[in-house]
């Protein structure tokens, strides 16, 4: 068996895309508080205080906007064409190909949308409609590739979606649920893994688009009899990819994990009270030591020491860690709405997605 030599880490590539307000937004009179003056600046303004500006650079900046906008002192709110409007194509293209490309070469890949409920997170990993998000293209240009393949090799494709709801696991593809969620167990080889979750085999991408239906329709159901919102959970969809070249007997093996992260807003203390507010404090826990093990891949990128990789401290983490760090390519979405009275989330958001860096 063939072992993928360990890529030189590079760290985690983090991209900020701005939604375009929405309705709400717009009918509230919302002012835009974020400008994008090329591919990787991002800058918010403080509405209180239009003279506090903060900048920050990421590896990419998707717009959203259509068009080129003013703000109120007749700036332009987007002065570089290249950041004028990103599509979903756009944003696959820079994000979701790279993915395809560690996976052919056999690393796994994490690409994870972070950010506050209503920002896009969703619209950028799955889409709505016709405007398919990152992991339904990704899944289709696989199996496209795929049949152009002439060699003497044989692909296995298998799909696998779960949820992580207050530190407890869901398979999404199994309508039992399992009392007290499915358990993370770890392997000497394997590392981390789900004990008995389902990992359906997939000969196309329809079987895959379908699995993915199912999966979302039992994942609003599940919140809804529990009275709760989706967007408390991680949503994780892993493709296992292997290739087996049968001249040579050997076998290249990769993992792509497509998360969905729960809303990042803090929990209100008023009306937030039991087990909303333990329920809010986990989803905390787990986005606080994701941030930790991202900011620690960041350091050991850039040629700090790092002792210790803090992957236990949740089971989001636990269970991502085969595909973050080491022999894996990790990227990160930043989701922000362009609106003054989401100032301090996405604040908050570019903040967290500044770890990275
Ligand atoms: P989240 O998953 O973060 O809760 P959603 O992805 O559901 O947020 O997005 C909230 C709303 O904003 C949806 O109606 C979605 O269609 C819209 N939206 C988000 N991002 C974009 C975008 N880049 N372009 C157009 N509409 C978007």
């Amino acid at each position: 068996m063939m072992t993928a030599p360990l890529p030189s880490t590079d760290g985690v590539r983090v991209a900020v895309r701005v939604r375009p307000f929405s309705q709400r937004e717009k009918t509230s009179g919302s002012k835009c508080v974020i400008s994008m003056h090329s591919r990787t600046t991002t800058t918010i303004q403080d509405p209180k205080n239009p003279e506090h500006r903060k900048t920050f650079t990421f590896d990419l900046a998707y717009w959203s906007h259509d068009g080129f906008q003013k703000d109120q002192d007749g700036v332009f709110i987007s002065a570089d064409p290249s950041s004028q409007f990103a599509s979903q194509k756009d944003v696959f293209h820079d994000l979701g190909r790279g993915i395809l490309d560690s996976a052919w070469q056999g690393y796994n890949a994490t690409l994870l949308a972070y950010g506050q409920t209503g920002s896009g997170k969703s619209y950028s990993m799955v889409g709505f409609g016709a405007n398919k998000g990152i992991t339904p293209n990704v899944c289709e240009e696989l199996f496209q590739a795929i049949e152009k393949q002439e060699g003497n090799e044989e692909y296995q494709v298998t799909f696998s979606m779960l949820e992580i709801y207050n530190e407890q696991i869901r398979d999404l593809l199994s309508r039992t649920k399992k009392p007290g969620g499915l358990k993370v167990r770890e392997d000497q080889q394997l590392g981390f893994y789900v004990d008995g979750l389902k990992s359906v085999p997939c000969e196309n991408y329809a079987q895959i688009e379908r699995l993915m239906e199912q999966g979302t329709k039992i994942r609003t159901t599940a919140s809804t009899n529990m009275n709760a919102s989706s967007s408390r959970s991680h949503m994780v969809i892993t493709i296992q990819f292997k290739q087996v070249f049968l001249d040579s007997d050997l076998t290249k093996q990769s993992s792509i994990n497509l998360v969905d992260l729960a809303g990042s807003e803090r929990q209100k203390s008023s009306g937030s009270e039991g087990d909303r507010l333990k329920e809010g404090s986990r989803v905390n826990l787990s986005l606080t030591s994701l941030g930790n093990v991202i900011s620690a891949l960041a350091d050991a990128a850039t040629g700090k020491r790092v002792l210790h990789v803090p992957y236990r401290d949740s089971v989001l983490t636990k269970l991502l860690q085969p595909a973050l760090g080491g022999n894996s390519r990790t990227t990160l979405i930043a989701a922000i709405s362009p609106a003054d009275i989401c100032y301090e989330e996405t604040l908050s958001t570019l903040r967290y997605a500044e770890s990275g860096i």
